[in-house]
């Protein structure tokens, strides 16, 4: 088997050769085995290939997978976003440095701007670069279990599950189930695995108690700047089943869902912070991050999915996530 940096450079070459869109904006990969051993690019490349290399049949709930591997790219352009591909008998997860560069922005930004927060609520001990470093691992963790996700649940296959029984709204329910899974995944690594070694020492908090309300908030924080991150900017103001993505505000809402789901079923944890204004106030903490102006229509959108005008769509999207989650149709409400 050719080692995966060649193998990802004969894909993109070929890929540019047909003039393929879809990857005309990379230009090529980052050469992170150059930069010295504690580079922020090669270390959170070498932690997500450490992570790929490490998957167990339980993480992919019995589907085989190819090796993985991750590849920090260089653009043509701005574009902030991940991929995911299979070549060459691997699997590709790649993510552009504008992303990297971004999520490293705005971790930093949002502990700077709500110091008292930070200190009181989340860790009195760790400075604002420790606790900034925890919210960029949970945000890249995002991204990358998502599009990891998207492999696992074959939705890159030539006929994806169920997908006749979904029709038009196929790739928005798949959208959401990778969010879905890929929250699951990483809540059990940041919870029980070796994410919860990193919060501890990184916010320095020994009860098991006040670290775990730490990393749920973080988690949280990390999540919603992570969709506010892809909302600001994008100009959309309705929903269109046919549409690659769901709507920002609704990806929103179903992380929130599947964090709270995993809370009560997976890790008996208190789920109090659903209903008790906490959502509120960290969306605004995310969204306080973006400027107004890259924020336009976002208050019309909310209001276009609260409205009956959207009641359909949302049904059919709940209908739709349910079948690929479950694999059953919903029960019929008599
Ligand atoms: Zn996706």
């Amino acid at each position: 088997m050719v080692p995966p940096d060649v193998a990802f450079e004969r894909f993109l070459r070929e890929k540019h050769a047909r003039g393929e869109k879809d990857y005309r904006h990379i230009s090529g990969r980052i050469a992170v085995e150059d930069l010295p051993t504690k580079h922020f690019y090669r270390s959170i490349a070498d932690w997500a290939n450490h992570q790929l290399s490490d998957i167990g049949v339980n993480s992919t709930g019995g589907v085989v997978l190819p090796p993985l591997h991750f590849e920090l790219v260089e653009v043509n352009n701005h574009f902030a976003g991940a991929h995911t591909f299979e070549a060459d008998e691997r699997g590709f997860i790649v993510m552009t440095k504008p992303m990297l560069d971004e999520m490293l922005r705005l971790s930093r930004l949002l502990v700077d701007r709500n110091p008292v927060f930070m200190t009181q609520q989340i860790a009195p001990a760790a400075s604002a670069r420790e606790i900034s470093e925890l919210i960029l691992l949970m945000q890249f963790g995002f991204v990358m279990s998502h599009e990891y996700s998207h492999l696992v649940r074959q939705h890159l296959k030539d006929q994806p599950p169920h997908a006749e029984a979904l029709g038009e709204s196929l790739c928005q329910a798949q959208e959401l189930d990778a969010d879905g899974y890929g929250i699951y995944h990483n809540l059990a690594y940041f919870f029980e695995g070796g994410g919860r070694t990193l919060a501890s020492r990184w916010l320095k908090l020994s009860s098991a108690k006040a670290l775990e309300n730490s990393i749920l908030s973080c988690f949280l924080l990390a999540g919603m700047t992570q969709f506010c991150a892809r909302w600001a900017g994008n100009m959309r103001l309705d929903a269109d089943i046919r549409a690659e993505h769901p709507p920002h505000p609704l990806r929103i809402e179903y992380t929130l869902l599947f964090v709270e789901m995993w809370c009560r079923e997976v890790g008996s944890i208190s789920t109090t912070w659903m209903t008790d204004g906490t959502i509120k106030d960290y969306f605004n903490a995310a969204a306080r991050l973006f400027p107004s102006d890259l924020k336009a229509g976002w208050h019309q959108l909310v209001t276009w999915l609260k409205s009956p005008r959207s009641q359909q769509y949302l049904a059919e999207i709940r209908r739709s996530i349910h079948r690929l989650r479950t694999g059953e149709d919903e029960a019929t409400q008599l």
